[in-house]
């Protein structure tokens, strides 16, 4: 059979990283992700887990080379490690070269061993701090030891952790050295995320928890000799190597960069939606095309180079002038972040 040609988008950029929401719940109702009482999808508007390994299959022979799986929390779909096995046998026949994971880590003590057993190699584990009363406080739901548990099963069964931390004012603002100091001693690398206008919450709150990471970094500088990296991932993140512990740190700012000219991504909703940009409104309805016909992939495929043919140059937060513009009134966990 003729070989699909890749997807390239009308910027040039060439699409080869699939990011995969499995589920928009969570365990945890994160402050600056869900509200306290949130309304789920109702199930048979998910993808089954036969269709997002369908959708993935697709995705992959048209040229993705790496997925990460992500949420709501993916590791409490129920059976999500069979979509896993499914989703390996790509990463044996060599079509895939990476399956990864962004997760909470509460579930990781009982998921760690079997996912590197499926070939996973690294996975990005969100925690924002080091103390218990603050990730109560920031995740309403959450147990720091639980995750702490499973952050060690997963160092423990060999895979390499990368902690995601949210740049929180007021919040892991004074913790900031002994945050950097743990990663390092632990072998992690870390990146900071500023805080994105997501969800339906008032403006307010989000400039309260804003934290800009230009000043985390000046705080950064005034204990550690931070080296810059020439490391492009196709992402939004910039890197720095830490001289004292070597620890690799990352700054996601995508409201203070332009992160967008090499966008190498598009992301898959946990009901089929594929957004191509993270801040822009302009989606396509995979799962009509999935449901009118389990046989014949052509009308899925053509609704996926469509779809990539409209990928946006970039997107459009903007949080100067200290008011939010170009908010957008979807949640991250349906997204997938
Ligand atoms: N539940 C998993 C987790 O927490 O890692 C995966 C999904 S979560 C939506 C993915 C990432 O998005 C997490 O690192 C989380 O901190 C981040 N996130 C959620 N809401 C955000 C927001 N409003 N701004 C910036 N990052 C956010
Ligand atoms: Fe759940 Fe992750 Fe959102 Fe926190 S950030 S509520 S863990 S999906």
């Amino acid at each position: 059979m003729k070989k699909p040609s890749p997807l390239i988008d009308p910027f040039n950029r060439t699409i080869s990283y699939l990011r995969v929401s499995v589920t928009d719940r969570c365990d945890f109702r994160c402050v600056y992700c869900m509200s306290e009482k949130m309304q789920f999808l109702p199930k048979k508007d998910l993808l089954t887990l036969e269709e997002l390994d369908k959708v993935c299959s697709v995705f992959i022979d048209m040229g993705i080379r790496k997925i990460r799986v992500t949420g709501g929390e993916p590791l409490v779909r129920r059976n999500i490690l069979s979509f896993f096995q499914a989703i390996s046998r790509h990463l044996i026949s060599g079509k895939l070269s990476e399956l990864t994971l962004t997760t909470n880590g509460s579930q990781l003590a009982r998921f760690a061993q079997p996912l590197v057993d499926l070939g996973m190699e690294r996975v990005n584990i969100s925690l924002d701090t080091l103390d218990s009363e603050k990730f109560k406080r920031i995740t309403r739901w959450g147990r720091l030891d639980q995750v702490l548990k499973g952050i060690k099963a997963a160092k423990s069964a060999g895979l390499r952790i990368k902690i995601n931390t949210v740049a929180l004012r007021k919040t892991n603002e004074e913790e900031l050295h002994k945050f950097v100091q743990w990663c390092g001693d632990e072998g992690f690398d870390l990146t900071f995320i500023e805080v994105m206008p997501m969800g339906d919450f008032g403006s307010e709150d989000r400039l309260d928890q804003y934290w800009s990471l230009k000043d985390l970094r000046t705080e950064l500088t005034k204990k550690w000799t931070l080296e810059d990296l020439d490391i492009s991932t196709g992402g939004p993140a910039r890197y720095v190597r830490v001289r004292e512990t070597q620890q690799k740190i990352g700054f996601i700012t995508p409201l203070t960069h332009n992160f967008c000219e090499s966008c190498n991504r598009v992301r898959l909703t946990c009901t089929g939606q594929l957004f191509m940009c993270l801040g822009q409104e302009e989606d396509a309805d995979l799962r009509s095309a999935l449901r009118a016909n389990s046989e014949n992939d052509e009308l899925l495929r053509n609704r996926i180079r469509n779809a990539v043919d409209r990928k946006p140059k970039g997107h459009d937060f903007d949080y100067s002038r200290q008011k939010i513009l170009g908010q957008m009134p979807r949640y991250m966990s349906h997204t997938g972040g």
